[in-house]
């Protein structure tokens, strides 16, 4: 799938509708559509990247904003206090569904482990 036909880049591009939740010129973040938990927030970077196995040392920075703005995205949504998770899904069998890399921040309820 090259850029062009890819879901997050039309969604962080605007083409297709979403529920934004914050942005910035590295990243935006949105509701998922089918929550997994009472908030259950995507953060997408702007950059098409395909997944976290296809980031580079070149990515670092990124990474480590998109961790930091989801702590901060967390304490605003009033789930930071009880806990939260933060997931990234790589590849097939990580259950990725959309090549794009992009971040779960989930909250809101007790979060059972080990995931499925
Ligand atoms: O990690 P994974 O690639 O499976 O996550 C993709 C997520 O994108 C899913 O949780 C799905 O509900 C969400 N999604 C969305 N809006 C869309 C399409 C998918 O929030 N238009």
């Amino acid at each position: 799938m090259n850029k062009s036909d890819c879901l997050f880049c039309k969604i962080v591009n605007r083409e297709i509708p979403a529920e934004l939740v914050y942005e910035d010129e590295r990243i935006v973040a949105i509701k998922d559509i089918n929550p997994a938990a009472p908030v259950h927030i995507l953060l997408i970077p702007r950059e098409h990247i395909v997944s976290l196995d296809q980031a580079s040392n070149e990515n670092v920075e990124l990474l480590g904003y998109i961790q930091t703005t989801a702590a901060k995205l967390a304490r605003e949504l009033g789930i930071a206090d009880k806990g939260y998770r933060l997931v990234n899904n790589c590849g097939e069998w990580g259950g990725q569904s959309v090549l794009h890399l992009h971040y779960h921040l989930l909250g809101g309820r007790q979060l059972a482990w080990p995931p499925g």
